[in-house]
């Protein structure tokens, strides 16, 4: 059984006038009329625990959008035994029903939930219409038609037979469950994290992050509408800890596939290796986290092409993209070239409500990020060897609006040329032309991480030896680009060192780690 090559999901580019702005606006309202209750989805069933949470939109944080049940040991506990009632079936069905599922998933959100996947994440998350479009509809569908196909290869894998002797492999799934940990930032994250394992024939149990829930829950509905079985993947909303603890106490945990911050990740990691005794299985771990992503030009860059890739590498979506380019080093004989023509840029940047169809930046997603945010601004203007030269500024009275900021640094190692800020901050460090050799010795010296990176240049030379010296600063590598926005199936996605276990998002790699593999042999 072969499965034809998927096609990227073609976006919406909503034109003044168009349908799908029509569409979309009409949904964004009709939401907006109701505070919905979200429950727990445990084996298909609604659970209310009645322990709730508010969740309201970035962008007018006095609007509430639902209220959502979260939780505890007893709804956990619950979930895993309705997981593992599940997988009596789930694992057993044929690779190519189970798929269907997806695929037709796929095709629900890309027709009849496509307003509704938009609307969801442009108010809960506060994205634009285009940054919603890509990836809570483009990046997710993509997700759910390529795995199919990948693991569809993987099938087909077949160990050699000499005369007399037949020689097979069967792809089965763990023996357990497998708990998915998703972050807010993309809709399409929350949506692979659990589907991906699912599809390979585990049963879930997903916990996605409190500022994305509002999205996540519609996804589940759409899972359902494309047929999927009670129990095969389980909504747990709430705290980390309240849900984590249960699972890892579990003797049938089997995998965790993770995507968030690097503390949150390691202490899971010591968790599951605290209780390592208590599993029928040595659990497969997998995680993305953080990144301290770069853009490096040598003197021969193109700046106008430099100009749009820092733009949209630093402020898309608020700058709150693991991938996002948040330190930069430019040779002195461009920069002024570049600063001019750059700030410029950014002083037209239009933060604001992303229903606005003219918005290029909304909120940041809380509270809570709005202030570690403008605690590193803050720290920059205070510093004697830092100078903010755009942005800087930014008001928390109806939204969590930060201006996007640029900070220019003498000091390589400056606190926000290191550390990981989620926002919508650049730091620039201007290097003498003569040292870039050392300066690229310094960019990788700099943050633990190595996620994405960038680098400009036109000379050939120069780029060899960039992408040479950089070869394990960055997972996905950049070259006269952006580091942001990796399409399925054309750049598939992690970082290694500090950045997770590099098991790339939307590829074969991933779904390997997902299955388990019988070898078998047979004489005539
Ligand atoms: N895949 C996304 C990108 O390439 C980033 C995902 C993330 O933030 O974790 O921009």
């Amino acid at each position: 059984f072969k499965i034809q090559e998927p096609k990227n999901e073609p976006y919406n580019s909503f034109e003044p006038g168009s349908p799908e702005k029509k569409e979309l606006k009409k949904k964004l309202k009709e939401l907006q009329e109701e505070v919905i209750e979200i429950p727990a989805i445990i084996g298909g069933k609604e659970v209310k625990s009645g322990d709730t949470i508010d969740i309201s939109m970035p962008h007018n944080h006095e609007h509430k959008l639902a209220t959502v049940h979260r939780c505890g040991e007893n709804e956990v506990n619950m979930a895993i035994e309705a997981a593992m009632e599940a997988r009596k079936e789930w694992a057993e069905m044929p690779w190519e029903e189970r798929i269907s599922i997806f695929q037709k998933a796929a095709d629900l959100i890309t027709g009849p939930w496509r307003h509704t996947m938009n609307a969801t994440t442009m108010l809960g998350q506060s994205k634009t219409p285009h940054q919603s479009e890509i990836e809570a509809v483009g990046e997710l569908a993509d997700f759910l038609r390529f795995n199919p196909w990948y693991l569809s290869q993987i099938m087909s894998d077949q160990p050699h037979s000499p005369n007399g002797m037949w020689n097979r492999v069967e792809y089965r799934p763990l023996e357990g469950f497998v708990f998915a940990v998703t972050p807010f930032n993309f809709t399409a994250i929350g949506g692979n994290l659990p589907t991906a394992p699912a599809m390979c024939g585990n049963v879930v149990l997903w916990k996605p992050s409190s500022d994305s829930i509002y999205s996540n829950y519609f996804f589940m509905k759409v899972l359902k509408e494309a047929g999927m079985p009670d129990g095969v993947i389980n909504f747990v909303p709430g705290k980390g800890r309240s849900v984590g603890d249960p699972v890892f106490a579990s003797h049938h945990f089997s995998g965790l596939h993770f995507t968030g911050s690097v503390g949150t990740f390691n202490n899971l990691w010591k968790t599951i290796g605290d209780n390592i005794d208590t599993y029928k299985t040595y659990p497969r771990v997998v995680g993305e986290t953080g990144g301290k992503d770069f853009i490096f030009a040598h003197n021969s860059a193109d700046v106008d092409a430099m100009v749009v890739a820092a733009l949209r590498g630093a402020y898309e979506y608020q700058g709150q993209k693991c991938s996002a380019a948040s330190r930069m080093y430019i040779p002195e004989s461009i920069w002024d070239d570049f600063r001019d023509k750059f700030v410029d840029e950014v002083n037209k940047i239009k933060v604001g409500d992303v229903e606005d169809f003219t918005t290029f930046m909304g909120a940041v997603i809380s509270q809570k990020a709005f202030d570690d945010i403008t605690g590193y601004i803050d720290y920059a203007k205070e510093a004697d060897d830092a100078e903010i030269i755009a942005g800087g500024t930014y008001d928390d009275s109806k939204g969590y609006f930060i201006d996007p900021t640029v900070i220019v640094t003498s000091n390589p190692k400056f606190k926000t040329m290191e550390e990981e800020i989620f926002g919508p901050v650049l730091t620039i460090y201007v290097y003498k032309d003569e040292d870039f050799d050392k300066t690229i010795e310094l960019c990788d010296d700099t943050s633990p991480y190595a996620l994405t990176g960038a680098i400009f240049a036109q000379d050939r030379y120069a780029l060899k030896k960039m992408s040479k010296a950089f070869r394990q600063s960055a997972g996905n590598f950049y070259i006269n680009d952006k580091p942001t926005a990796a399409i399925v199936n054309q750049q598939p996605f992690g970082g290694a060192r500090k950045s997770g276990t590099n098991d790339k998002a939307g590829s074969k790699v991933n779904l390997l780690r997902w299955l388990s593999m019988r070898s078998m042999k047979e004489t005539r």
